[in-house]
C-alpha cells in the first residue's frame, strides 16, 4: 500500500478529539476539495507491505492498544485499507477512519468507528456522498461537515435534519473551514458557525481542528 506518513499525535477532528492517536495516512485522493489541508498527500507516497505498517504501528503504540486513525487522502481508495483495519483490530487497537464519504464504508469492519464527511456545495464536492453509506452508520459513527459558507450550513443543516442524523450516528460534527496560512483560501469565524447553530438549535457538535490550535496551522505530521 502507499503510505505518506505513520505518526503520533492528538486526534483533532471528532468527539476524540483531545486523544493521544496514531495516524496513518494513505496516499491519494480522487477529490478536490477547495480549501484541502493535506494535498500533499495526493502524490508520492511510500510503497510498504501491510506488516511493514502494522510493525510501525506497534512500535509507536507500545505494549498497549492504542487509538489509531486511518486517514489521507482517501484511506478507501485503497483495497488494503479494510484488511487493514481489521489486522489493527485483531492487534487490539482502537481503530478509527476519516473518509469523504464518496467511498462505501460498508467494506470495513463493523467495529471501525467511522468518521464519515459529506461535502458541503462550497467544498467544490458537493454531490458526490454516497446516500449508501447511512445505512452502514450506527451509533459509534460520525458525520462530519466542514462548513467554508452560509450555503454551506444551511446545506449541512437541511441534511442533518431530512437524513435524522441525530438519530442514526453517535455525534453530527459541524467544523468552521480553517483560513490556509499560505492565504489560498478563507476561513469561516468559528463564532458566526456557532451563532448559526445555537440560532437554528441544531443537535450537532462544533469541531475546532485542535491540532491547529496546538502546533502551528502549517505544520505536517501532527
Ligand atoms: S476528500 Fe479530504 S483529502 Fe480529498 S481533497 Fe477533500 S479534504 Fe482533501
Amino acid at each position: 500500500m502507499l503510505v505518506t506518513e505513520i505518526f503520533r499525535s492528538i486526534q483533532g477532528e471528532s468527539s476524540y478529539a483531545g486523544l493521544p492517536c496514531i495516524f496513518v495516512r494513505l496516499t491519494g485522493c480522487n477529490l478536490r476539495c477547495r480549501w484541502c489541508d493535506t494535498a500533499y498527500a495526493f502524490y508520492g507516497g511510500t510503497k510498504m507491505e501491510m506488516e511493514q505498517v502494522l510493525s510501525h504501528v506497534n512500535e509507536l503504540a507500545g505494549s498497549t492498544g492504542a487509538l489509531v486513525e486511518l486517514t489521507g487522502g482517501e484511506p478507501l481508495l485503497q483495497p488494503e485499507c479494510a484488511p487493514l483495519a481489521g489486522r489493527l483490530l485483531a492487534a487490539g487497537h482502537t481503530v478509527m477512519i476519516e473518509t469523504s464519504g464518496e467511498r462505501m464504508v460498508s467494506v470495513l469492519p463493523r467495529e471501525v468507528v467511522k468518521i464519515v464527511d459529506v461535502k458541503c456545495p462550497d467544498s467544490g464536492e458537493g454531490g458526490t456522498f454516497r446516500l449508501e453509506n447511512l445505512e452502514a452508520l450506527d451509533r459509534k459513527d460520525e458525520v462530519k461537515f466542514v462548513i467554508s459558507s452560509r450555503k454551506d450550513y444551511e446545506f449541512a443543516r437541511d441534511f442533518t435534519v431530512e437524513h435524522k442524523l441525530a438519530q442514526r450516528v453517535g455525534h453530527v460534527l459541524f467544523s468552521p473551514v480553517a483560513a490556509d496560512p499560505c492565504g489560498s483560501w478563507q476561513g469561516l469565524e468559528a463564532q458566526q458557525l456557532a451563532e448559526w447553530i445555537l440560532a437554528d438549535r441544531l443537535p450537532v457538535r462544533m469541531g475546532m481542528q485542535m491540532h491547529k490550535f496546538i502546533w502551528d496551522p502549517a505544520t505536517r505530521g501532527v
